[in-house]
């Protein structure tokens, strides 16, 4: 009797750390302060769910902090993987011109070295705030240039979406290609994995192939997503993302070529991919031997940072501190940047 109610108690105890995962204060300090003095590399993260959260509240109208503080609150008790989408419309409506966008890279970059990041890839799709995709490009530049020293390298990858149009395709291959030397390093596939056809954009994305561009994308977010495979054959990307809900097929593709895995555990957990950390895939995979790297997804919308990914894998994904150690570690490996590895 007693070990049952131990066990329900168990439970319990897990399903409240599920609701405040992303309370530091059911984090272990000592442990915490340990992962934030590792050097580490963050190789997923959004630039439209990155901003510090005093940043984008610098730049608000009450009404906008009032709607964003329900919306990061909705998230934090979990929320539809769809539903996660428009928090970054709203992001969109607060940082709305290229000085924001530079300011708020800017910002960014030092909370990530506060975390002891040294090295990250920042995603993003080029928008056109009324001067342009390319002055979009080079404000995002300009934040990461302003931040570089020896301690760290900041990089960029830019973002389409399965749906994205020929033409934001075509702008956007064009752009990346140009700007290598300035620290692009790569294209991503993300937006919601249920909506669009990648034949679409393919000769373009194919284009920047063969122009040598390294590429990730987002699989397996969604059980519904119908290209996995195709996806992998066609773009044959460096690392993938997520990789929740694979198709066997696609499974198979990524460990048979050793593709490593970005898993975003808090990420994972709020938008309901899976219901407990030591049941995402990228832990499995560890196991097996497979390359895995945690990452953030986007810090402000899970309130989390790379630091506490690792503990978290650590404390509820079940790794070993040295386990956790060592993945932080090699996870500079896998960078696209090839002077890096
Ligand atoms: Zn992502």
């Amino acid at each position: 009797m007693q070990s049952t109610l131990k066990k329900l108690i168990g439970v319990v105890l897990l399903s409240m750390m599920h609701v405040h995962l992303n309370a530091e204060e059911g984090l272990d300090a000592e442990k915490l302060a340990y992962f934030r003095q590792l050097p580490k590399a963050e190789l997923h993260l959004h630039l439209g769910g990155s901003f510090p959260k005093n940043y984008i509240y610098s730049l608000s109208t009450k009404e906008q902090q009032d709607e964003l503080e329900g919306k990061l609150k909705l998230l934090e008790q979990g929320l539809d993987y769809h539903e996660a989408f428009s928090i970054f419309q709203l992001i969109g409506r607060i940082v709305n011109t290229e000085e924001k966008i530079q300011k708020g890279v800017e910002a960014l970059c030092v909370a990530l070295r506060e975390d002891g990041v040294s090295y990250v890839e920042i995603r993003t799709g080029l928008k056109d705030l009324g001067n342009g995709l390319e002055e979009y490009l080079h404000a995002v530049l300009r934040g990461m240039e302003s931040k570089v020293s020896a301690g760290f390298t900041p990089k960029l990858i830019l973002s389409l979406q399965r749906h994205s149009s020929l033409e934001s395709a075509r702008a956007t291959i064009d752009l990346a290609i140009k700007y290598r030397e300035r620290g692009v390093v790569g294209i991503d596939i993300s937006g919601d994995s249920t909506i669009g056809d990648i034949e679409t954009i393919y000769a373009e994305l194919l284009r920047g192939k063969d122009a040598g561009l390294s590429y990730v994308v987002h699989i397996g977010e969604s059980p519904r997503e119908a290209d996995q495979l195709k996806l992998l054959e066609m773009l044959q990307p460096v690392r993938v993302g997520h990789g929740v809900h694979l198709s066997e097929e696609a499974r198979s593709w990524i460990i048979r070529h050793s593709i490593p895995l970005e898993a975003c555990l808090t990420s994972s957990v709020l938008v309901r991919m899976i219901d407990h950390y030591s049941e995402h895939p990228g832990i499995q995979l560890f196991r097996q031997g497979h390359p895995v790297v945690f990452c953030t997804d986007d810090p402000l919308l899970f309130s989390t940072t790379l630091s506490k990914e690792l503990l978290l894998a650590h404390e509820l994904g079940g790794l070993s501190l040295e386990e956790a150690e060592r993945v932080a570690k090699e996870a500079i490996d896998f960078s696209l940047d090839r002077s890096c590895n």
